[in-house]
């Protein structure tokens, strides 16, 4: 008889905390998708779903003979309940991937896995399922050859070291899976990113002192070195903004080719996708790392943006049919403010008029961005908030509170700087606070404590809040596009085609999740919320 094909359950834990996602819950990462991909090119049947879903017991986990959970650090508690429901209906393989798997250490203590995949995961789960983990035939000496993973099995617990960044001619031979889109629930209001840059460019580094003794000896090299040179710190010192993980995970950033990212959105938009957004820590990398090819991108500046790459990609994205006729939206999701400029701006706005772009800010100290690895200062941040707002773009601000060496007057400084942030055109600013990520420069500092507990912090927080609330005032009396999502105690949450705050909408009759109306606001239901009423269906 022939071998039935493989059946594995992929379940999306990304930002789900305990079980539930509290923010940005019309949000579909690339991960997972990218996952499927690999898996479905290897022959194996995939299936999907949320942590919710799983949680909630709408999707039974029996049937499958491995299940693979994707999270971030903050998702442990979640992918901890999936796993012990996992282990009551299967003995098969459970593996853990995502920003988690970094910590794959802790993470065994609450998390029975037999694999984490740590950094890029493609080449990973081929050798993964040439290996026959999957089918529940892996031994350990077998993993034991397989780079990238943290695996228990047989009693036998290694990490067998980080991969080798993946070349960027590699990308060719992955393909994320469009299809499994359509597993989530409210995928058509959703906002999905298709990765187009991995890693990041900014190989600078801290200059705080680590927790164990580790201090930058002022040898330059990752400031004043060749692109090859500032790839290694002879101090040891993790690459990148202190607190992120992503250059020493992912590496340098690669782009995707234009015609791999076009067929995605392609697939994507033809599953009923409306919004989507184009992922990359910096989306002014797209093409930059194809000027210093074969050396590695790891200057944040320098190139300046590869601006005849972005226009190619942006207009071929605008050529699609579904997106010239309006049916569904491009968006990007980070810039870095050192490489904004006028030309930069201007090719921007010609194609992602009114929509979003987040720029990370981190704070108003000067002093403080340069201590933690910033690529950019706070001037440029307001100056490249002015540049694309002049060119019809919607700037988002991010910050952190609690960061290693920052001070209460940093603090009340932030706090100050982005009251006037609402008169440079900011949309909205959004707080984050410090949590240490295994893998980053800030890995073994203390997470910071809420924001209400501080003070200074509380003062940044409050101040953020003002703005937004400011500009949700703007929106009062105007007309916006919006995407139902779900009806709930008598109103639809929707959200905004080219993203905003999430929208209330009454005297709605006969709608579908995915429904595309013409809402008019109403009134200001708090810094994140607004309620609307139905002005015609699209
Ligand atoms: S490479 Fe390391 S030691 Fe040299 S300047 Fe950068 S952080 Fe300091």
């Amino acid at each position: 008889m022939p071998r039935q094909k493989m059946r594995v359950l992929i379940v999306d834990a990304l930002g789900a905390g305990r079980g539930e996602r509290k923010a940005t819950v019309d949000v579909i990462g690339a991960g997972p998708r990218a996952v499927a991909g690999v898996l479905e090119s290897r022959g194996v049947s995939v299936d999907l779903a949320t942590a919710k879903q799983v949680l909630s017991l709408d999707k039974p986990l029996s049937g499958y003979d491995a299940l693979l959970v994707s999270g971030m650090v903050s998702d442990v508690p979640a992918v901890s309940s999936v796993s012990k429901l996992w282990r009551k209906v299967s003995d098969g393989p459970l593996i853990v991937g995502g920003p988690l798997a970094a910590d794959f250490h802790q993470l065994r203590r609450r998390v029975s896995y037999e694999v984490a995949v740590v950094g890029e995961g493609e080449q990973t789960l081929e050798e993964l399922v040439s290996s026959g983990l999957f089918g529940g035939e892996a031994e350990a000496e077998e993993l034991s050859k397989i780079r990238g993973i943290a695996y228990s099995i047989e009693g036998k617990h290694a990490f067998t070291g980080l991969r080798p960044v993946m070349p960027p001619e590699m990308f060719r031979r992955y393909k994320p899976s469009p299809r499994v889109v359509s597993k989530y629930p409210l995928y058509r209001a959703c906002r999905v990113y298709v990765e187009v840059v991995r890693g990041c460019s900014n190989y600078l580094r801290t200059k705080i002192e680590l927790p164990d003794g580790r201090k930058c000896i002022d040898c330059l090299r990752c400031i004043e070195g060749d692109l090859e040179e500032r790839y290694y710190c002879p101090a040891g010192i993790p690459p990148g903004c202190g607190y992120c993980s992503v250059p020493s995970l992912f590496g340098p950033s690669r782009s995707k080719p234009t015609d791999l990212v076009v067929e995605e959105v392609e697939g994507l938009v033809e599953e009923g996708v409306c919004r989507v957004v184009l992922s990359a820590s910096d989306f002014l990398d797209y093409g930059r790392d194809w000027l210093v090819a074969p050396k590695p991108l790891t200057n944040p500046r320098e190139p300046p943006a590869n601006l005849e790459a972005i226009e190619d990609l942006l207009s071929s994205l605008a050529g699609i049919n579904r997106v010239s006729s309006g049916r569904a939206v491009v968006m990007v999701e980070n810039l870095k403010p050192g490489l904004v400029t006028e030309e930069v701006a201007r090719v921007l706005g010609k194609y992602l008029r009114n929509t979003p772009v987040h720029i990370g800010c981190e704070t108003a100290s000067r002093e403080l961005c340069e201590a933690i690895g910033r690529p950019s200062t706070p001037e440029e941040a307001v100056r490249a908030v002015k540049l694309l707002r002049k060119h019809g773009l919607r700037p988002y601000l991010y910050f952190i509170h609690g960061l290693p060496g920052e001070t209460v007057e940093n603090l009340v400084e932030t706090a100050r700087f982005v009251r006037s942030l609402a008169a440079a055109g900011v949309e909205k600013v959004t707080v984050y606070r410090f949590t240490p990520l295994p893998m980053s420069a800030f890995g073994d500092f203390p997470k910071a404590p809420p924001a209400h507990q501080r003070a200074g912090a509380r003062e940044l927080v409050e101040a953020a809040k003002e703005v937004n609330k400011l500009s949700k005032k703007e929106l009062l009396g105007r007309e916006i596009e919006v995407v139902l999502a779900k009806e709930k105690r008598g109103f639809w949450i929707a959200y905004p085609l080219r993203h905003g705050p999430v929208v209330y909408v009454k005297e709605v009759s006969q709608a579908s999740s995915g429904d595309r109306a013409l809402v008019r606001v109403t009134r200001v239901v708090s810094d994140r919320a607004v309620e609307a009423k139905l002005a015609h269906k699209v």
